[in-house]
Protein backbone atom coordinates (compact mmCIF):
# COMPACT_ATOMS: atom_id res chain seq x y z
CA UNK A 1 0.00 0.00 0.00
CA UNK A 2 1.36 3.38 -0.43
CA UNK A 3 0.93 6.34 1.64
CA UNK A 4 -1.51 8.30 -0.10
CA UNK A 5 -3.83 5.66 -0.89
CA UNK A 6 -7.36 7.31 -0.24
CA UNK A 7 -8.83 4.19 1.05
CA UNK A 8 -8.23 5.54 4.72
CA UNK A 9 -9.52 8.36 6.24
CA UNK A 10 -12.48 10.60 6.44
CA UNK A 11 -14.91 11.52 3.09
CA UNK A 12 -13.25 13.27 0.23
CA UNK A 13 -14.29 17.01 -0.21
CA UNK A 14 -14.73 18.54 -3.09
CA UNK A 15 -11.10 20.19 -2.41
CA UNK A 16 -9.15 16.83 -1.97
CA UNK A 17 -10.97 15.79 -5.33
CA UNK A 18 -9.61 18.33 -7.52
CA UNK A 19 -6.41 18.40 -5.91
CA UNK A 20 -6.26 14.57 -6.49
CA UNK A 21 -6.91 15.12 -10.09
CA UNK A 22 -4.68 17.33 -10.25
CA UNK A 23 -2.41 14.67 -9.31
CA UNK A 24 -3.66 12.71 -11.75
CA UNK A 25 -5.88 10.34 -9.98
CA UNK A 26 -9.51 9.78 -10.33
CA UNK A 27 -10.73 9.91 -6.58
CA UNK A 28 -14.33 8.53 -5.76
CA UNK A 29 -16.23 7.51 -3.18
CA UNK A 30 -17.92 4.06 -2.07
CA UNK A 31 -20.78 3.54 0.28
CA UNK A 32 -19.54 1.75 3.46
CA UNK A 33 -23.20 0.77 3.57
CA UNK A 34 -24.52 -1.16 -0.04
CA UNK A 35 -21.05 -0.95 -1.22
CA UNK A 36 -22.08 2.00 -4.38
CA UNK A 37 -19.70 4.09 -6.23
CA UNK A 38 -19.95 7.45 -7.38
CA UNK A 39 -17.18 9.39 -9.08
CA UNK A 40 -17.68 12.50 -7.36
CA UNK A 41 -17.99 13.53 -4.19
CA UNK A 42 -21.04 13.14 -1.92
CA UNK A 43 -22.44 14.14 1.31
CA UNK A 44 -24.78 10.64 0.91
CA UNK A 45 -24.61 7.96 -0.39
CA UNK A 46 -27.08 8.47 -3.81
CA UNK A 47 -28.25 4.85 -3.21
CA UNK A 48 -29.23 4.12 -0.26
CA UNK A 49 -28.67 7.47 1.40
CA UNK A 50 -26.27 6.82 4.44
CA UNK A 51 -23.46 8.63 5.24
CA UNK A 52 -20.59 6.60 5.88
CA UNK A 53 -18.53 6.96 2.51
CA UNK A 54 -14.41 6.31 2.20
CA UNK A 55 -12.78 7.69 -0.54
CA UNK A 56 -11.66 5.02 -3.15
CA UNK A 57 -9.30 5.34 -6.01
CA UNK A 58 -11.70 4.87 -9.37
CA UNK A 59 -10.79 3.01 -12.30
CA UNK A 60 -8.97 4.03 -15.26
CA UNK A 61 -10.39 3.31 -17.90
CA UNK A 62 -13.90 2.38 -18.79
CA UNK A 63 -16.97 2.80 -21.41
CA UNK A 64 -18.40 5.93 -23.08
CA UNK A 65 -21.98 6.38 -21.66
CA UNK A 66 -22.83 8.97 -23.55
CA UNK A 67 -21.55 12.32 -25.63
CA UNK A 68 -22.07 15.53 -26.83
CA UNK A 69 -20.21 18.09 -28.47
CA UNK A 70 -19.87 21.86 -27.39
CA UNK A 71 -19.78 23.76 -30.70
CA UNK A 72 -20.19 27.32 -28.43
CA UNK A 73 -17.68 26.47 -26.07
CA UNK A 74 -17.39 28.95 -22.71
CA UNK A 75 -15.62 32.41 -22.88
CA UNK A 76 -12.10 31.55 -22.48
CA UNK A 77 -12.29 28.12 -23.58
CA UNK A 78 -11.46 26.62 -27.19
CA UNK A 79 -13.47 24.58 -29.15
CA UNK A 80 -15.42 22.66 -30.44
CA UNK A 81 -14.70 19.65 -28.12
CA UNK A 82 -16.25 16.87 -27.27
CA UNK A 83 -17.50 15.71 -23.39
CA UNK A 84 -18.66 12.31 -22.25
CA UNK A 85 -20.42 10.82 -19.32
CA UNK A 86 -17.94 7.73 -18.74
CA UNK A 87 -19.01 4.70 -16.89
CA UNK A 88 -15.70 3.61 -14.41
CA UNK A 89 -16.88 0.35 -13.27
CA UNK A 90 -20.30 1.48 -10.79
CA UNK A 91 -19.01 5.30 -11.24
CA UNK A 92 -20.22 7.40 -13.97
CA UNK A 93 -17.81 10.73 -14.55
CA UNK A 94 -18.26 14.01 -16.84
CA UNK A 95 -15.19 14.59 -18.81
CA UNK A 96 -13.39 15.59 -21.51
CA UNK A 97 -12.68 13.77 -24.80
CA UNK A 98 -9.26 13.87 -26.50
CA UNK A 99 -9.79 13.49 -30.36
CA UNK A 100 -13.26 11.63 -30.56
CA UNK A 101 -15.44 8.57 -29.19
CA UNK A 102 -18.58 7.41 -29.74
CA UNK A 103 -20.97 5.36 -27.03
CA UNK A 104 -19.75 2.23 -25.91
CA UNK A 105 -16.07 3.09 -26.77
CA UNK A 106 -13.28 2.39 -24.17
CA UNK A 107 -11.32 5.33 -23.28
CA UNK A 108 -9.04 5.70 -20.81
CA UNK A 109 -8.64 8.50 -18.12
CA UNK A 110 -5.45 10.12 -19.69
CA UNK A 111 -5.41 14.17 -18.46
CA UNK A 112 -7.09 16.94 -16.79
CA UNK A 113 -7.25 19.86 -18.03
CA UNK A 114 -8.19 23.55 -16.27
CA UNK A 115 -12.25 24.88 -17.15
CA UNK A 116 -12.69 27.92 -15.38
CA UNK A 117 -10.18 27.63 -12.89
CA UNK A 118 -11.47 23.94 -12.06
CA UNK A 119 -9.95 20.66 -13.76
CA UNK A 120 -11.99 18.26 -15.79
CA UNK A 121 -10.96 14.81 -16.56
CA UNK A 122 -9.83 14.18 -19.98
CA UNK A 123 -10.33 10.51 -21.00
CA UNK A 124 -8.77 9.44 -24.44
CA UNK A 125 -10.01 6.30 -27.13
CA UNK A 126 -7.89 3.26 -25.78
ZN1 LIG B 1 -25.18 3.17 0.00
Amino acid sequence: MSSNDPSEGDAATYADWRARLRAGELLGLECRSCGHVTATPKRACIECGDRDLAPRRLPETGEVHSETTINVPPAGVEGPYQVAVVDLGDARLLGRIEGRAEVGDAVEFVDSIEMKGLPAPVFAPR
